[in-house]
């Protein structure tokens, strides 16, 4: 019985180790001042999350007005730092809709996709100022950085429309419509990273929760950002969060666990692990730290744009590091 026992716990500590443990250290202590560089990016990502969250506001099939100038400013931005910009119409409930797509086409690997993807829309009833206007403001500016570089992979940044429920896991996702073509296409997509929920950090004691049973494994305060993963796609988080501590001065913390854990699909990562994709969430862990989650209340003022910023500049490196 005792053996047994033992047996048990060795086994539940290994599997513990295996879904938590992560290479590198999270960044601790305080946070250097921003360099020149950093500030205009927050100002940059701020101009994007006031323009969605506070002029457009909620946007959605419910409010398909606001989701098509939400899609037009994106568009606009895009075209303006110098890309061309794939639409991928569809319908959802009689509505038109549309993922916007833009690639920066590898010199060396083309064939080799590193897809990097945000959604667009908000859920009903929010105007999605940290979910996920973060997210999108951190995409377009990774698009505006990859303008000017020679990637090895090709770098496809994805706008995602009707990831919010009720459409979350139904035909009428964005993401799950391009998952599906690219694999119909045999397209590789050797790195799938979804940006959702990014911008809310605090220093408070025991700000952050979790499903159970990671408090048992990670920080009580919710000052980082996550990378989570499910079991097939723990070498791609691993190499992400190696990346990012190695670039960025920000506390960060990963995760691959069984996908049917509440909260570890939770996004448009989970439509590339249907098609047999590797993927990851960046995340703040939205409503395991995030009060105003889902609600009229998530409003641009609660968003920290200089911790955003310094998010951003890692995940541009990333990326980098992921296309090379
Ligand atoms: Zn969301």
């Amino acid at each position: 019985m005792a053996v047994t026992f033992v047996v048990l716990l060795v086994f539940v500590a290994a599997a513990a180790w295996w879904m938590t443990a992560m290479p590198g250290r999270s960044h601790s202590g305080p946070l250097p001042p921003l360099s020149d560089a950093e500030v205009d990016r927050r100002r940059r990502l701020e101009g994007h999350v006031r323009v969605l969250a506070g002029e457009i506001g909620e946007r959605n099939v419910w409010r398909p007005d606001q989701l098509a100038a939400a899609a037009r400013y994106v568009e606009d931005q895009l075209t303006g730092s110098g890309h061309s910009v794939v639409g991928e119409d569809f319908t959802a409930g009689g509505v038109a809709v549309r993922n916007l797509v833009v690639e920066r086409r590898g010199l060396i690997l083309p064939d080799e996709i590193v897809v990097v993807g945000a959604h667009y829309d908000s859920v009903m009833g929010s105007p999605g100022a940290n979910d996920n206007a973060t997210g999108v403001a951190a995409l377009l500016e990774i698009a505006r950085g990859i303008v000017h570089r020679q990637p090895r992979r090709t770098v496809r940044c994805a706008f995602f429309v009707n990831e919010e429920p009720p459409l979350y896991l139904t035909d009428a996702m964005g993401s799950l419509a391009h998952a599906r073509r690219a694999r119909r296409r045999g397209e590789t997509v050797a790195a799938m990273l979804s940006l959702e929920t990014i911008g809310y950090y605090t220093d408070a004691k025991r700000s952050q929760h979790y499903p159970f049973p990671f408090a048992l494994f990670y920080p009580a305060t919710g000052n980082f950002v996550g990378f989570v993963a499910n079991l097939r796609s723990r070498g791609l988080v691993r190499r992400s969060v190696a990346s990012f501590r190695r670039h960025a001065a920000f506390p960060s913390e990963g995760v691959a666990a069984p996908g049917w854990i509440p909260g570890i699909g939770w996004s448009d990562h989970w439509s590339f692990w249907q098609q047999g994709y590797p993927a990851v969430m960046v995340t703040d862990t939205a409503l395991f730290r995030y009060g105003p989650y889902h609600t009229r209340e998530d409003t641009p003022d609660k968003v920290g744009f200089d911790r955003l910023a310094r998010v951003v500049g890692g995940l541009e490196r990333v990326v980098a590091e992921l296309a090379d």
